[in-house]
């Protein structure tokens, strides 16, 4: 039978998101309906609501009308056929990249639901009650744990924790610098310091961002007004870091990692590596022959190279252990209803650490 749910639907790009029912069909083959306990608000779907010709071409290719959101929580309330690692009741975290992804596999199978006549792009979306999502994109969490402020783990702890543990495999006593103090950022924070970096420093524009960033294992800060970052993070590292890493995506902060990142020594060793994290909107310009001469590495990445069937029982621990503040860094709660308010909030940096949407 299908279901009727409340969602957020972006009609069309650059228009307030329009709370109203939608119908979900039953799930087909490898396909689960989740009813919702909780959903991240991440930054990167602000550019997916913003769009301009300039930006047209940059992040997912997206239909519309749209349903929007790619972290949650919730139950899994039926399952469709050759589902077979979660069951109806189970507790589940849902994310944007495949659980366990095997070469060769086929690409996941569309999800839509209907609207006013429309038929509404799906994906996978969390801004919604229920969700009709690829069972590839569902992983199964113990009942013991608070199904609030885990709704991050799908896309903020996923990008920023896992740019340390896979893309860069960050190891003791590494210095890590994180422009960005937001969710992926301070995700990034938090696993540098599980990891053993030192010294750990956070970048931002926000003295009140900054001393946020302290609770979650930034050992040292740079307010980026106040001064060249570059530079100050030199002072602190005698040089630059091994990592730098940029979670905002900006033009001057895709150049500042390149040169936040220590430069190598000819006949002795290579430079640090700098690591592009959030989407880019606009394109910054990077030296090719400074990244030549310096032995840097300027690499990017986009889920990195996350296997969420393997890494979220790990920040689950985390979490549990205390070493991953899902609780602090989850400051504010919205209802769907108050999901343009909650969009509103973002766009103007009005946000510190992440916010969701709880459901009834
Ligand atoms: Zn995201």
């Amino acid at each position: 039978m299908p279901t009727k749910s409340r969602a957020a639907i972006l009609v069309e790009p650059n228009s307030p998101l329009v709370v109203d029912e939608v119908t979900f069909p039953d799930p087909g083959p490898g396909q689960v309906l989740v009813k919702l306990f909780a959903s991240g608000i991440c930054h990167s779907q602000l550019h997916q609501i913003h769009r301009t010709p300039e930006t047209a071409h940059s992040g997912t290719h997206a239909q519309y009308p749209t349903l929007l959101g790619h972290e949650a929580t919730g139950v899994v309330a039926a399952t469709g056929p050759d589902v077979e690692h979660v069951r109806e009741g189970d507790h589940v975290i849902t994310t944007w990249v495949d659980r366990a992804l095997e070469e060769g596999a086929p690409p996941r199978a569309r999800t839509e639901a209907q609207w006013n006549g429309m038929s509404v792009n799906v994906g996978g979306a969390t801004w919604t009650e229920h969700t009709l999502i690829s069972e590839r994109m569902v992983v199964p969490m113990s009942k013991d744990v608070a199904t609030d402020v885990t709704s991050i783990i799908g896309c903020a702890v996923l990008t920023g924790s896992g740019v340390i543990m896979n893309t860069l495999d960050v190891g003791i006593a590494d210095s890590v610098a994180v422009f960005g103090a937001g969710g992926v950022g301070l995700c990034a924070l938090a696993a540098a310091q599980v990891a053993g970096a030192y010294p750990i420093i956070a970048v931002d524009l926000s003295d009140e961002k900054l001393e946020f960033a302290q609770r979650f294992g930034a050992t040292h800060t740079v307010n980026a007004s106040d001064g060249d970052p570059v530079e100050a993070i030199r002072i602190l590292t005698d040089g630059g870091v091994e990592f730098a890493i940029d979670a905002i995506g900006a033009p001057s902060t895709q150049e500042q990692i390149l040169h936040a990142a220590r430069p190598g020594v000819v006949g002795l060793r290579k430079g640090g590596t700098a690591c592009l994290v959030g989407a880019v909107q606009t394109q910054g310009r990077i030296d090719v022959e400074e990244l030549r001469i310096s032995q840097r590495t300027y690499t990017g990445t986009r889920g990195s190279a996350s296997r969420p069937d393997r890494d979220f029982p790990i920040y689950l621990r985390w979490f549990q252990e205390g070493k991953l503040d899902l609780n602090g860094m989850v400051t504010k709660r919205y209802t769907l209803d108050q999901i343009n308010d909650a969009v509103d909030d973002l766009t103007a940096g009005r946000i510190t650490g992440r916010s969701i949407i709880v459901y009834d």
